[in-house]
């Protein structure tokens, strides 16, 4: 499996749509930066990422632990998973960008979470 997470998932969309909503355009999965960020805002120079917790290895997060069975096999995925998240995190910081990631979780059950931590993300 080459990419590491599908596109136009369900928290995504709920992140573009609430971003809609407080009048902010984007551009999304933008392939000439690193990770192919999901959500690109030229004007601001600013990326969203929303991760998976499972891929992305949400610490603290009910559904971001390795699975039990093949845990091996799990563990050195979903840790070079991360792995490459810091590693596109510090490129595009490198080329000036802002980053910040949105978890699947906050995306699905705390929305307001989400627009207050965007538009504090945003704002500055
Ligand atoms: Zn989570």
């Amino acid at each position: 499996m080459s990419r590491i997470r599908s596109k136009d998932t369900g928290p995504e969309k709920k992140v573009r749509s609430l971003l809609h909503q407080m009048g902010y355009r984007f551009r999304i999965h933008v392939k000439s930066l690193p990770g192919q960020p999901d959500i690109v805002l030229p004007k601001y120079k600013k990326i969203i990422f929303v991760h998976g917790c499972f891929w992305h290895l949400h610490k603290g997060c009910r559904d971001g632990t390795i699975p039990k069975t093949q845990h091996k096999k799990w563990k050195t995925k979903l840790e070079q998973n991360v792995e490459r998240d810091k590693t596109h995190t510090k490129q595009l910081r490198g080329k000036g960008w802002k980053v910040i990631v949105v978890w699947e979780c906050e995306a699905e059950k705390k929305i307001d979470k989400v627009e207050r931590k965007l538009s504090r993300f945003l704002g500055q």
